[in-house]
């Protein structure tokens, strides 16, 4: 049927996950091809393998890939596209987390290889002469960053997010409002918001997407990002786009039905 002039665009095509990761992560489990197989039997028609690259982070346990890794990233998803062909679409991408200490040897990592997306994310905040986990929910990550407090960790979080969407080369930015998830009682203060309005508008200067990472139905009932940051967006014109940070194969695609009528009570 076609789609009357009068009907509204819809903000985001739910037929394409855009984030996933896989056991090459250490903190995931599932094989690549598994998660296509999930993909496949849910319907998607796309699916974006999204795998986990940081430099120069010291941190005691390793939660991304190395060279090697992404070597055989790449020439598995190869074969998985001649697998599949004619029945889902499989992109390979990387979600690249900041590191301001790091931002030419990023750049440099980045140009390496054919990426068909990158998404970028800030993890790890730099403490002497070590990184503290900013998403994690072990209770030494939460002591760690509580001891610094929050407001102190936020203001860098969005302030290191700004100057990454300026300087590397980035296509979405991922779960926006995620640091600190498993801390009770964060809330954004004023200058915390006055940054994400830079930070989207900075988004938009750079065509970069805005993710809609449904794990947080997950966590706190809604996705990240909030309410409000998603309709700011909208009225700036950024595109959304779906990502379910699928961590086993039953997660791809999660909530994805949920997100048509969840965004259209947003529009501005
Ligand atoms: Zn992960
Ligand atoms: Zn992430």
């Amino acid at each position: 049927m076609m789609r009357s002039a009068l009907q509204p665009q819809p903000l985001v095509d739910t037929s394409r996950d855009g984030h996933v990761h896989t056991f090459l992560c250490r903190h995931a489990s599932g094989s690549m091809e598994e998660y296509v197989q999930a993909a496949v039997r849910k319907g998607l028609r796309s699916l974006t393998f999204l795998e986990h690259m940081e430099v120069k982070i010291r941190y005691p346990h390793r939660s991304w890939l190395e060279e090697t890794d992404f070597d055989y990233y790449f020439a598995e998803g190869e074969r998985l596209r001649q697998v599949y062909q004619g029945q889902i679409e499989i992109r390979l991408g990387v979600e690249v987390g900041c590191n301001s200490d790091a931002v030419a040897l990023l750049r440099e990592k980045l140009q390496e290889r054919p990426w068909d997306s990158i998404g970028l994310s800030c993890h790890f905040y730099p403490h002497g002469d070590q990184h503290f986990n900013l998403l994690s929910k072990r209770p030494e990550s939460l002591g760690q960053l509580a001891a610094i407090g929050a407001d102190t960790v936020l203001s860098w979080y969005f302030a290191t997010l700004i100057k990454a969407v300026r300087n590397l080369p980035c296509t979405l930015l991922c779960h926006l409002d995620a640091a600190l998830r498993h801390m009770p009682g964060v809330r954004f203060n004023q200058e915390h918001r006055q940054q994400i309005h830079t930070l989207l508008a900075t988004v938009r200067e750079q065509g970069m997407a805005l993710e809609i990472n449904t794990s947080g139905f997950d966590y706190r009932g809604n996705p990240f990002p909030a309410d409000w940051i998603i309709t700011a967006a909208l009225a700036l014109g950024i595109p959304l786009s779906p990502g379910s940070d699928a961590h086993r194969p039953e997660d791809v695609g999660r909530y994805f039905d949920r997100l048509p009528a969840y965004l259209e009570a947003l529009r501005p």
